[in-house]
């Protein structure tokens, strides 16, 4: 029997995974073995008593006398912390799902590796900050990465026994978020509310308002870079409101191959879930015929800097990853927490990687999992004093 884990199981991806694992018959498939989540401890439970899971972890240890109350008698073990969350990753499982928001997945990340799983990696900041890293980490343990990110699983489909030497150009996809059709001088007066809706998927808060800023492209833009070893010269982002194809990757005879489907992510969740098989997933099929057209415009550098910021990082390399994520997070939580515009994200992100770059050495190549951590904190800091600053004057 094939095992899994599921970490961020509460969240968006979370929930999608968990879908299709029940779809695919839940206990009588799998072997679940860690579910993990946060304050959400009812459906945690939920979950983790529909899969017979060995361990449930929340992330919050305050929470753990609700998660053991809602798994009494259930024979699932109850668990809470970073370091819980940790050794929830040392068990080994055939398949783990990293579903988790932001750089908190980036230990459960490297410790699930260490014992030679597939990991399935929604979570895009563990190549943006670490990339080089966990690309080597994969290596050394002989575990296999898949991405779940929509853009890089249909880059990886297209790419499906085709030559990396043969390939010209990768481009990315972007609905253009909440705003794509606001004025750009309404920006600056953008509540939470606004661009925590986006136009096409249905996702976690954080990557709906960076959809809307573009910073989940920016940050897309280096994990295509990291994920497939292209140079950043060869990411190209294209608006394509209609979130019907993914991804385009142009080869050196001209021709493209493309992947096109509905804006769900249990298609790349499933695809990664039943790699090398293709499985039959509970997705819309296309009506091509109904949609009519496929649009496509090359974004506008004014209204979305955060893609001339990703270039920067992946000019300077190194730790700039570690750092810019970071920021983003912080100027984000800024945002949410109406202590900062939603243009001055951008400002805050930018500033903070000048200061970082003026006392160390961004572009330093990180040799240990510990250098991205420090650099992370670093940017947090940097990046909070920055807002306190905005909100003095
Ligand atoms: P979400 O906010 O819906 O869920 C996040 C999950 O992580 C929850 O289970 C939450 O409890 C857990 N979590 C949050 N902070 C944590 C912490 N500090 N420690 C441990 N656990 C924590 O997020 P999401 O939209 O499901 O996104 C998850 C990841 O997948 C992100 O990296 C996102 O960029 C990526 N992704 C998401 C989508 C999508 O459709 N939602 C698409 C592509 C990529
Ligand atoms: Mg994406």
């Amino acid at each position: 029997m094939r095992s899994v884990s599921v970490f961020g199981a509460t969240g968006s991806i979370g929930e999608s995974t968990f879908d299709l694992l029940m779809r695919q018959g839940g206990p009588a498939t799998y072997h679940t073995v860690a579910l993990t989540g946060g304050r959400s401890v009812m459906r945690l439970a939920e979950m983790a008593r529909a899969l017979q899971a060995e361990i449930a972890v929340t992330a919050y240890e305050d929470c753990l006398p609700a998660l053991r109350d809602a798994l009494a008698g259930s024979g699932v073990r109850a668990e809470a912390g970073a370091t819980a969350l940790a050794e929830a990753a040392d068990r080994p499982a055939d398949w783990i799902m990293s579903g988790i928001v932001g750089a908190a997945a980036l230990v459960p990340g490297f410790r699930a590796l260490a014992h030679g799983t597939t990991l399935a990696l929604a979570n895009k900041e563990s190549l943006v900050t670490a990339g080089s890293l966990l690309m080597a980490a994969a290596r050394t343990h002989g575990a296999r990465i898949l991405p779940v990110d929509s853009e890089h699983s249909a880059i990886f489909q297209s790419l499906l026994s085709e030559d990396m030497d043969a390939v010209e150009r990768i481009i990315i996809t972007a609905s253009g978020g909440a705003f794509r059709d606001w004025p750009i001088e309404r920006l600056a007066a953008a509540t939470v509310a606004e661009a925590s809706r986006h136009p096409n998927w249905a996702m976690g808060q954080r990557i709906t308002i960076d959809s809307a800023s573009m910073f989940n492209k920016a940050l897309e833009i280096i994990e295509t870079h990291e994920f497939f070893g292209i140079s950043p010269e060869q990411i190209e982002v294209l608006v394509h409101p209609e979130s019907l194809v993914h991804a385009l990757v142009g080869f050196r005879d001209g021709g493209m191959i493309g992947h096109l489907g509905a804006p769900d992510m249990r298609h790349a969740i499933g695809y990664a879930l039943n790699w090398p098989d293709r499985a039959h997933l509970p997705v819309a099929r296309l009506d091509l015929a109904s949609v009519g057209r496929l649009t496509f415009a090359a974004p506008d550098p004014v209204r979305y800097p955060a893609l001339r910021l990703a270039r920067e990082v992946m000019e300077t390399g190194g730790l700039a990853g570690a750092a810019f994520n970071a920021a983003k997070e912080v100027a984000l939580d800024g945002f949410i927490a109406g202590r900062i515009g939603f243009l001055a994200m951008a400002g805050v992100v930018e500033e903070a990687l000048a200061r970082m770059s003026g006392v160390m050495a961004l572009g330093k190549a990180p040799e240990t999992l510990d250098m991205i951590l420090d650099t992370d904190a670093e940017a947090r800091v940097t990046a909070s004093r920055i807002i306190d600053e905005i909100g003095r004057i």
